[in-house]
């Protein structure tokens, strides 16, 4: 039998059974953003994934984010393995959780405690609540087009898959809370200004670099104003450092531009592929979770073993350097040559090993700038280089991520691929 044909059936087997399992066929909606039918994955290793179908792709999504070594690299998945011969969960501290907090409050300049949750989302929703229990005020200022992730205090003009499918601001969110929330642009700090003088602002929580409408710098007098204008407030800052956190340098954006914000979420890398979440600051502000203090947070999986020893073995690859060397070096040859390729009116933005790509579109400094990008020609160029086996995020408001697994010899083929699509 033809086996191209038989292969592309598995995946879509798969799919149809999905639908009728699962809300839209999948279990986060930016999966279902590959078109016609997301291919179903067996595995992956390095640089690679590989599909039910038998294709190979070169994977620049990198589980969205927290693959910065790339797939089940060999350093971690031993620890893993070691872990599981010991046990996986015992609702008791362990001393693993102790590895791993030293390892985040050695390399994150503004964390001296730390709270374990499991996902970026329950970190930033306990960073709220925290925030709030601290300075006894409601109000939270966010920024359009930042997302963190996918609780009620988040919902309100948020990126990635909530601006992809049209619920920026989501339904089943109470009046209420949208109430408690006060939007700015990024990069406009005579918003932010405005808004606290005249709010009673908890604090301002932001991605210290946005990757959640496709990649966003700050401008750097907008972040120092925004923690001059918190400090002389009394309100908290919040970095979210979810995706930042040990990708845009070991000790995240913070340390890269030299900011400190009193709060930071963290997610992704350091559980190395695990679910984690982490809540990370002040001393005298973490303390106020209990039982320390009267802000509840509580969970059955926090710390969980597995995610700590696959944190802690993935910090320990990234303290050698070379992870961030070569991720580093694959985003800038990709985006210079990229730069080199497209012809048409569009703009990168690029950091360490993050960058996306908007068509169309001269500068984008924040939200309505990335909202304006052609995004029906970024997802030609996804859906073309999938077909070429080569795997971008499926939707302009998310990351392109290079991992220590993208060689150079993985680079050239990503290149000559893109040639092709380009050239087409
Ligand atoms: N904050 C940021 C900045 C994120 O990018 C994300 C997820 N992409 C989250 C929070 C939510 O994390 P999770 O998906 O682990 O809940």
């Amino acid at each position: 039998m033809d086996k191209r044909r038989c292969t592309i059936l598995k995946s879509e087997e798969l799919w149809n059974q999905a639908k009728q399992l699962f809300a839209g066929g999948v279990n986060s909606p930016v999966r279902a953003s590959v078109k016609p039918y997301p291919f179903f994955t067996e595995r992956g290793k390095g640089a690679y994934i590989y599909t039910v179908d038998g294709k190979k792709l070169i994977d620049y999504v990198l589980g969205y984010g927290p693959l910065i070594l790339g797939h089940s690299p060999d350093s971690v998945k031993i620890k893993i393995a070691e872990q599981l011969e010991k046990g996986w969960l015992f609702g008791t501290p362990t001393e693993l959780e102790i590895k791993l907090a030293r390892k985040i409050t050695s390399h994150i300049p503004s964390a001296q405690k730390v709270r374990f949750v499991n996902s970026g989302t329950e970190a930033t929703m306990a960073a709220i609540r925290l925030a709030r229990g601290y300075t006894n005020r409601n109000k939270i200022l966010k920024f359009s087009g930042n997302y963190h992730g996918a609780h009620d205090y988040g919902l309100v003009e948020a990126g990635s898959a909530a601006t992809e499918y049209n619920v920026a601001t989501s339904k089943g969110v109470p009046y209420e809370i949208i109430n408690t929330i006060e939007i700015c642009e990024y990069n406009d700090i005579q918003c932010v200004d405005k808004k606290l003088r005249k709010e009673d602002i908890a604090a301002v929580i932001m991605e210290p670099v946005m990757g959640n409408a496709g990649v966003i710098l700050p401008e750097r007098e907008f972040l120092s104003g925004i923690r001059e204008l918190t400090k002389s407030y009394n309100s908290l800052l919040i970095f979210d450092e979810v995706i930042t956190g040990f990708r845009v340098s070991i000790g995240g954006a913070q340390s890269l531009y030299q900011i400190y914000p009193d709060i930071t979420t963290l997610g992704k890398i350091i559980g190395g592929g695990l679910p984690i979440g982490a809540i990370v600051g002040k001393a005298e502000i973490i303390e106020n979770f209990t039982p320390s203090g009267k802000v509840f947070n509580a969970g059955t999986f926090n710390a969980h073993p597995l995610s700590m020893v696959a944190g802690i073995a993935t910090i320990e690859e990234l303290e050698k350097e070379y992870p961030y060397i070569i991720a580093n070096k694959a985003a800038k040859i990709l985006v210079e040559e990229i730069e080199r390729m497209i012809k048409i009116k569009h703009t990168i933005n690029h950091i360490s090993s993050m960058f996306q790509i908007f068509f169309g579109v001269d500068q984008v400094k924040n939200y309505s700038d990335a909202k304006r990008a052609n995004k029906e020609y970024y997802m030609k160029l996804h859906e073309m280089l999938l077909k070429e086996e080569v795997f971008i995020p499926p939707s302009q408001y998310e990351t392109i991520f290079t991992s220590a697994s993208h060689t150079d010899d993985i680079i050239n083929n990503t290149l000559n691929k893109l040639k092709k699509v380009i050239g087409e």
